[in-house]
C-alpha cells in the first residue's frame, strides 16, 4: 500500500501548531512493511538549517498554474524510515512567515499542483492514497479529479482529506478559479464557490475527496451542527457516510518526561509513584516519594518528587514565587478566540484573589497578550506571561505545572491536554471536540457551557482537590500518566481506512 501524505508543515522541520505535530508523527506511526508512507512538504524558509543541509537535490520540473508555468525543485531526505520530499520554489516558499502572506491562495495552489506533478516524476511510487491535511492541501483532490484524470493510473488514486481546524478554509475572490487554478468552465467552478464571489478551497476538498476525517470523533459530529460547522455543516451532513473522526495521538518519543532533554529533572511514572502495576499504586506512591527524589538524609515527608523539583525550577525561571504548595496553572497555546481565552482574561481578577499561580506561554491576538502581560507586570509572583513560541520552555512548563487550562470554544482534537497528562499535569478543559474525548473526571477537570462562571467553578474544584484531597490528586495524576495517547490505536484506524478505500 502506497500512501502519499501531504501537509504544509511537519515536525521536526517546521511547526506552528498541532498540524505540525500530527504531520510529523502520524506518517511514521502508520508506516510498516505493508505501508510505504512518503511525505511531501513545501521547502519553506523556516525549515531548520540542519535539515536543509541533509537534503539531496533530485530533479526539477515545471508546474502549470493557470496561465503560468512555475519552477519546482525536488529535494529529498530519509528519516526514521520515512521518505520526505520537499518542493522548492523560492518565490512562493522563501517568505518571512509560514502563513499570512498576501498571496497564500496562490502559494498553496502551487503546492497542491506540485504534489500531483511530483508523482509524475517518481519512477517507483504511484500512490494508492493521497492523504491531504487542512486547506493548504485542499486543492489536491480537486486538481486530481479535474485535471489529472487522464494520466494513466491517476483515476485509481483515492484521497483522504483531514480537517485539523475547520475555522481556516482558504477563502478567496473567485477570480482565482480561472486565473490561478485554471478551473474555469469545469464542474469545480461550482463546487468551489461558497457564495457568488468567493472560492472556498476547503469546501472543494470536502466535496471532491473520497473520505473526510476529523482529528477526534466528537469533532466529526460537531461539525455537522451549525454552531461548529463554520458555514459548511450542510456539506458534512451531505457527506456523513464519508466522514469519520480519528483521535490524534502524540509522539511518545518527543513527549516523554523520562527522556526529555528540555526538562530540568527528567522523571518517569515510576519515579513519582513506584511500579506502574496498578494494585495499590497510591500506597506505593508515598512509599517511593522519598526514594525517587533522592532524600540525602532528609525525611521522606519533606523530600521533593522530581516533578516538584521541576515545578520549583520553573517558578524560578518564570520569576514566580517559588513554593511547591502553590498550585501552578499554565496555558501553552495560540492566544486566539478559539482557545477560550476571553473566559480566562475575564477571570483574571478572580484568579488574582486565589492562592494559585498562572503562567502563559503563547502568541496571538494582542488583546490577550496585553491582558496576560498586564497581570504579569502587576503581580509577577503570581502571574507570568511569555509572549513567544518556544519549544524548550513549553516542555519545562508541561513538566513543572500542576494544571493546564484548555477552555476552548471549539477544539478539533487538542494536543496540549494529552501532552500535559503524560507529564502528570492535570488538564482543565471545556467539554468539546477532542477535549471531551480525552478528559474525564478521573484524569482531569472540565466544564460544559462556554461560560466564565462555570470555568471558575471548575478551577475552584481543582484547587479544592489540590489542597484538601492530595491522595485523590495523586490518583488522578496516576490515571493521567497511564492513559494511552500514543499513535498506536489511531495508526491502526488510519490503516483500516486506507485499506477500505483502496479496496484491499
Ligand atoms: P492548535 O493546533 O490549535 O494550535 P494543538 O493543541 O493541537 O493546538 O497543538 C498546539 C501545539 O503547539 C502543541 O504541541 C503545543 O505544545 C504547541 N504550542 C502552542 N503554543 C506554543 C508556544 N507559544 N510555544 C511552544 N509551543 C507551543
Amino acid at each position: 500500500m502506497k500512501i502519499l501524505f501531504t501537509a504544509f508543515e511537519a515536525e521536526p522541520f517546521v511547526k506552528t501548531g498541532g498540524l505540525g505535530d500530527v504531520a510529523g508523527s502520524l506518517p511514521g506511526a502508520v508506516s510498516s512493511s505493508a505501508f510505504d508512507v512518503r511525505v511531501v512538504l513545501p521547502k519553506l524558509a523556516q525549515i531548520r538549517e540542519k535539515y536543509l543541509k541533509k537534503m539531496e537535490f533530485v530533479t526539477s520540473f515545471e508546474v502549470p498554474l493557470g496561465w503560468r508555468k512555475q519552477y519546482c525543485g525536488l529535494f529529498t531526505l530519509k528519516m526514521k524510515g520515512v521518505t520526505y520530499y520537499f518542493l522548492d520554489n523560492e518565490y512562493y516558499f522563501h517568505r518571512d512567515q509560514v502563513y499570512g502572506e498576501f498571496d497564500d491562495g496562490e502559494r498553496v495552489a502551487f503546492f497542491s499542483k506540485a504534489v500531483l506533478e511530483l508523482i509524475l516524476h517518481l519512477d517507483d511510487f504511484l500512490p494508492d492514497i493521497i492523504h491531504c491535511n487542512d486547506w493548504h492541501t485542499a486543492l489536491v483532490p480537486v486538481f486530481l479529479r479535474e485535471q489529472y484524470r487522464e494520466v494513466p493510473g491517476f483515476l485509481d488514486i483515492k484521497t483522504v482529506f483531514t480537517i485539523h481546524n475547520l475555522k481556516f478554509q482558504g477563502m478567496y475572490s473567485d477570480f482565482v478559479i480561472g486565473d490561478i487554478l485554471g478551473l474555469q468552465n469545469t464542474p469545480a467552478e461550482k463546487q468551489l464557490h461558497s457564495d457568488k464571489t468567493t472560492a472556498n478551497y476547503l469546501q472543494g476538498a470536502s466535496l471532491y475527496c473520497d473520505e473526510i476525517t476529523t482529528v477526534s470523533p466528537t469533532y466529526a459530529q460537531e461539525i455537522c451542527m451549525p454552531y461548529y460547522g463554520e458555514g459548511l455543516d450542510w456539506l458534512f451532513n451531505k457527506r456523513r457516510d464519508n466522514l469519520v473522526g480519528i483521535l490524534n495521538g502524540i509522539d511518545y518519543k518527543v513527549w516523554d518526561p523520562a527522556k526529555d532533554k528540555d526538562v530540568e529533572v527528567p522523571y518517569s511514572y515510576e519515579d513519582l509513584f513506584g511500579s506502574a502495576d496498578a494494585a495499590d499504586a497510591g500506597a506505593k506512591a508515598s512509599a517511593t516519594k522519598g526514594k525517587a527524589a533522592g532524600t540525602n538524609g532528609k525525611s521522606a515527608k519533606n523530600a521533593l518528587t522530581k516533578k516538584e523539583e521541576n515545578k520549583l525550577k520553573l517558578q524560578e525561571e518564570l520569576g514566580l514565587k517559588v513554593d511547591k504548595d502553590i498550585p501552578l496553572f499554565v496555558i501553552i497555546s495560540r492566544l486566539t478566540e478559539q482557545k477560550g481565552l476571553d473566559l480566562l482574561t475575564y477571570l483574571l481578577p478572580e484568579i488574582e484573589k486565589r492562592d494559585m499561580q498562572l503562567a502563559v506561554l503563547g502568541v496571538g491576538d494582542k488583546e490577550y497578550e496585553d491582558a496576560f502581560s498586564y497581570y504579569a507586570g502587576k503581580d509577577p509572583s503570581k502571574f507570568a506571561a511569555r509572549i513567544e513560541f518556544r519549544h524548550a520552555l513549553s516542555h519545562r512548563m508541561y513538566a513543572g505545572a500542576d494544571v493546564i487550562l484548555v477552555p476552548s470554544r471549539f477544539e478539533p482534537c487538542g494536543l496540549t491536554q494529552m501532552i500535559a497528562m503524560r507529564y502528570g499535569t492535570l488538564p482543565l478543559v471545556r467539554e468539546t471536540g477532542g477535549l471531551k474525548d480525552t478528559v474525564n473526571a478521573d484524569n482531569g477537570f472540565s466544564f460544559l457551557t462556554f461560560n466564565a462562571g462555570d470555568m471558575l467553578y471548575a478551577i475552584d474544584c481543582a484547587l479544592d482537590v489540590y489542597k484538601n484531597h492530595p491522595k485523590r490528586w495523586r490518583e488522578m495524576m496516576q490515571r493521567a500518566m497511564t492513559e494511552d495517547f500514543s499513535w498506536k490505536a489511531s495508526a491502526k484506524e488510519y490503516r483500516k481506512l486506507y485499506n477500505r478505500l483502496a479496496g484491499k
